[in-house]
């Protein structure tokens, strides 16, 4: 007799029914997350209330790990270790959907002041199929083995939580991941479907702040200074070269000046200006040679400016703030499109284009001692009557942190549920 045990386990599992046995408490908890949203950094009732729906299913629950993040572990045997990841946080703006169930919720800005707050990224959609998913699996324990580690990540939309988490020993204290998975609602997939990019998915993004300087003074007499307005403004120019001249056209990248500060009054002619820009890119030798171009520009300017060495820009590339490019695992991704494919037929398992927005699950695969194959899917959302009128150019959708963003609850939550579930049971079974 052929023995193919792993397969066979994860086969047998029903995963349909037993999504179908917890919707309706699934539907009430993305209402109720959806209703309650905390922005970044301020994710504590959101935590705890998954922490408790894990622990209830058995899971050694491990809170405040980088923040509010959460790690729950289910160990069931000698097996292969699966990371499921959701993020947590929701923006600080003002819902305007017109749901029953929207947001009325309010958190608070930096400074203490009372901001709005709503799911405009679906973090919610990405909560309730991570919990949706410890169901099945918990419910399922006698038919995989292995370890199944879920994390609910705090601050995904400021760039901070992956890192606090992993910094806080998300791979030394925890059992470390063989792969990683995650996925995220799109707003121009109709619900039902998914889609998938192999390799580079998302952006390098990084923040660079110049300070240009001259030597202020009366803006009737400019000859007796050096005016940092003037410089400042052809560094801005030149800098439109690094992508357009100094970038192989066949790699995406690009150099955004995004805030340019300076000077108090008609006439005078201040000592600095400030340059606030964003890059995006994909590969570490294009975002390296941006950087190498940008101060290449700066001090060129500043030479040909007739300032000395000393009076040349700084330019601060903001390490802390840097996000690198999220690389979905070539082979990992094929298995997941073959898997969805047969799931969900072929026609609702798409190829999605890479973007340069960012995301930082990528930090999930970048691990230094041992990269982990990662890949992070997209979850379509759109009602399907407004996705055929926008294929035929009848009407515009809200894009992800839109206030009109609402996602059609229904198949959307059992698509990821089960795409998520049934990911886990064949990685468990390699
Ligand atoms: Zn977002
Ligand atoms: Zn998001």
């Amino acid at each position: 007799m052929l023995f193919l045990p792993c397969l066979a386990m994860a086969q047998k599992v029903a995963v349909l029914p037993l999504i179908a046995k917890e919707y309706d408490g699934l539907v009430a908890l993305y209402k109720d997350l959806h209703q309650n949203p905390e922005i970044s950094f301020q994710e504590k009732e959101t935590a705890a209330k998954l922490a408790k729906e894990l622990k209830k299913l058995g899971f050694e629950v491990t809170e405040g790990v980088g923040g509010y993040g959460l790690v729950a572990v289910l160990r069931n045997g000698t097996g292969k270790t699966i990371l499921v990841r959701a993020d947590m946080d929701a923006l600080p703006m003002l819902e305007e959907t017109n749901l029953e169930y929207a947001s009325k919720a309010f958190g608070k800005d930096d400074s203490g002041q009372p901001v709005p707050a709503m799911h405009g990224c679906g973090h919610d959609i990405h909560m309730t199929v991570l919990i949706g998913t410890a169901k099945v699996l918990a419910a399922s324990k006698k038919d995989w083995r292995g370890t199944v580690v879920l994390v609910a990540q705090p601050a995904e939309e400021r760039g901070s939580g992956a890192k606090a988490m992993l910094k806080e020993g998300l791979y030394t204290k925890f059992p470390k991941p063989d792969y990683a998975l995650a996925l995220h609602t799109s707003a121009s997939l109709p619900a039902g479907s998914v889609g998938l990019c192999s390799e580079y998915a998302l952006a390098n993004v990084d923040m660079v702040d110049i300070w240009v300087y001259g030597e202020g003074g009366h803006g009737a007499y400019p000859h007796l200074t050096k005016d940092p307005i003037v410089l400042a403004s052809q560094i801005v120019v030149a800098l439109q070269t690094v992508v357009s001249r100094e970038t192989n056209p066949i790699e995406p990248a690009v150099l955004t000046v995004g805030a340019f500060h300076a000077g108090t009054k008609h006439n005078v002619i201040p000592n600095e200006a400030h340059l606030k820009l964003t890059l995006r890119s994909y590969s570490a030798e294009v975002r390296q040679n941006m950087i190498q171009q940008i101060n290449r520009i700066c001090a060129g300017m500043a030479q040909a400016a007739g300032l000395l060495a000393s009076k040349y820009p700084k330019v601060v590339v903001n390490e802390s703030e840097a996000l690198p490019s999220l690389y979905n695992d070539p082979t990992l991704t094929k298995e997941l499109e073959t898997l969805f494919g047969k799931l969900l037929g072929t026609t609702h398992t798409v190829k999605s284009p890479p973007v340069l927005g960012a995301e930082d699950f990528g930090l999930f695969g970048r691990d230094s001692e041992h990269k982990v194959p990662i890949c992070l899917y997209w979850l379509g959302t759109v009602n399907e009557t407004h996705y055929q009128e926008f294929l035929k150019g009848e009407r515009k959708l809200p894009s992800l942190h839109s206030s009109k963003y609402a996602p059609q609850i229904s198949p959307t939550l059992e698509t990821g549920i089960r795409t998520m579930s049934e990911a886990v049971l064949m990685l468990l079974a390699k």
